[in-house]
């Protein structure tokens, strides 16, 4: 539904700190999430700006742990002198972003008649605009069945 498109930049702001275990990977992630909006499908741009706290053991602490029944599912290993940053982001950002996202909080939606986004059109109607519903519209009886289905 919404996430950080592929190629996009993200702001990262971390420092690296060496601990016992390993490196401790903590600072902010920013970026711009983009997702379908759920009631006029319209764009829907989300700023991300978490902050991000991870750390990554060396690959022989995990082993370690692991070997002493000690593992945790959740454990990230330091790749030799390397960090893979994005498996971390990405359980970073994704439970941030909106279950639900909107283009604006009081997104009108669509047009139940032609499907326009009402938001681009906020005083869109078609009572006026079809020649068949003004003629319609003398006949009360017929207008208030229309109203209802
Ligand atoms: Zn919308
Ligand atoms: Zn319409």
């Amino acid at each position: 539904m919404i996430g950080i498109p592929t190629g996009t930049d993200v702001e990262l702001d971390l420092r690296l700190e060496a601990v016992m275990e390993g490196v401790l990977v903590s600072g902010t992630v920013r970026g711009r999430a983009i997702g379908e909006c759920v009631r006029c499908l319209g764009e829907a741009v989300e700023e991300v700006d978490l902050h991000l706290t991870e750390l990554y053991v060396y690959p022989e602490r995990a082993k370690a742990a692991a070997d002493d029944g000690d593992e945790d599912e959740d454990v990230r290993e330091l790749e030799g002198d390397l960090i893979d940053l994005e498996p971390a982001l990405r359980d970073a950002v994704v439970p941030a972003l909106p279950f639900q996202p909107l283009c604006q909080p009081d997104c009108p939606g669509l047009c139940s008649e032609c499907g326009a986004r009402l938001a681009d059109d906020p005083d869109h109607s078609h009572e006026i605009l079809d020649p068949r519903w003004s003629a319609l519209s003398g006949l009360a009886g017929v207008q208030d069945e229309r109203e209802e289905s």
